[in-house]
């Protein structure tokens, strides 16, 4: 069944891990033998070939590139436009991905309509893998004339925020509300037709995001805070006040955002014992919350900076996120309830929020 994965930084993996993701998965851990510059190095699960392999068939795929202050002890660029030219050498990226008819980009409904019918109906074992351009975090934006020059890119959803403080909002491990350049942007995004991804926002700006913002709203990767208490989560406040905007939450695979109690490059997969099953409690409690199962899916950020690691117990390669369907059948979810969570719900959404053509 064709999955849908809210949230791969997949450029970012070819530029900063040095990945070629169009070869297989063994290969790409083969070359990073002896390596120790990532944590995850060997370790991947990603690769276009593994995408394919279990029917993922389109994912919202990310630029990346925050900048840091001089006080700033995370990683990052030394200035927003050094960050503005990460991203667009992800985009060169990209570009040449579709150039070797290995992804495709989907940036309006006719497009995405066309790509959906094509996965739908057994697609061929080279078919490209549709994308939808999103930003996560917007540091890079060096002011708001970038933001235009990004839609005409195909940059149809941001995040404004990520990791520490940002340039537009504080995001995980920091507080506040959205910058008053950040509620200038929120008023942009809106004005360009941008989908707001409330992932990583703080409590405080996630408020205000949406208060400021009227369009189309999802949460690409996104668990439970009821139960793995932690900001990076969502609070049942906040999963009710996103299910009251129709927004589609996408749940994610990176281990310490599954279980609670994890420590990151200590704990291991075996000593929680989390599972790709693990992720259905965290679907099951939105259900819970909203009476319905059509604001799951996936999200599974499975290359966003870690390995089999600091995943399920039992995926060793993307590929296996198409147990999915089984998992789900067993654990009670209907045919109906396991096509909107494998897909349906994403193009539900990204057919409101994508422009015509
Ligand atoms: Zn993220």
């Amino acid at each position: 069944m064709l999955l849908i994965d809210g949230h791969l930084d997949l450029s970012m993996n070819a530029l900063e891990w040095n990945r070629d993701l169009t070869r297989p998965l063994a290969e790409v851990r083969q070359r990073e033998a002896g390596k120790s510059d990532k944590v995850d190095r060997g370790r991947g699960v990603c690769t276009l070939p593994e995408m394919r392999r279990g029917k993922i068939g389109l994912c919202i795929a990310t630029q990346i590139a925050r900048y840091v202050a001089p006080d700033n002890p995370l990683p990052g660029w030394y200035s927003p436009e050094i960050a503005w030219a990460m991203t667009q050498g992800q985009l060169a990226w990209y570009r040449a991905m579709e150039r070797r008819g290995e992804m495709v980009q989907i940036a309006d409904r006719t497009t995405l309509a066309r790509h959906v019918a094509i996965w739908k109906n057994n697609p061929s074992s080279n078919a490209p893998i549709g994308y939808i351009l999103s930003l996560e975090g917007a540091d890079s934006i060096v002011d708001l004339s970038y933001l235009e020059r990004a839609y005409a890119s195909g940059l149809r959803a941001l995040g404004p925020a990520h990791y520490g403080a940002g340039r537009y909002s504080p995001g995980t491990g920091a507080s506040g509300g959205l910058t008053p350049a950040g509620r200038d942007l929120v008023g942009e995004m809106q004005r360009l037709g941008i989908t707001l991804d409330v992932t990583h926002l703080t409590d405080e700006a996630f408020w205000e995001a949406l208060n400021l913002y009227d369009g189309p709203v999802w949460a690409s990767h996104n668990n439970c805070r009821a139960l793995v208490p932690h900001q990076r989560q969502f609070s049942d406040e906040q999963l009710k006040e996103l299910i009251r905007r129709d927004a589609v939450i996408g749940a994610a695979f990176d281990a310490w955002m599954m279980v609670p109690g994890w420590v990151r490059g200590k704990t291991t997969p075996a000593d929680t014992g989390a599972k790709i099953e693990t992720i259905v409690d965290h679907l099951d409690h939105i259900c819970h919350l909203a009476g319905t199962s059509r604001h799951c899916a996936i999200g599974s950020d499975l290359d966003g900076g870690y390995g089999t690691e600091q995943t399920a117990l039992d995926l060793d390669s993307i590929a296996d996120l198409a147990r999915l369907t089984e998992i789900l059948a067993r654990r009670g979810y209907s045919e109906t309830d396991i096509t909107g969570i494998m897909h349906g719900n994403w193009i539900r959404k990204f057919s409101e929020a994508l422009p015509e053509s």
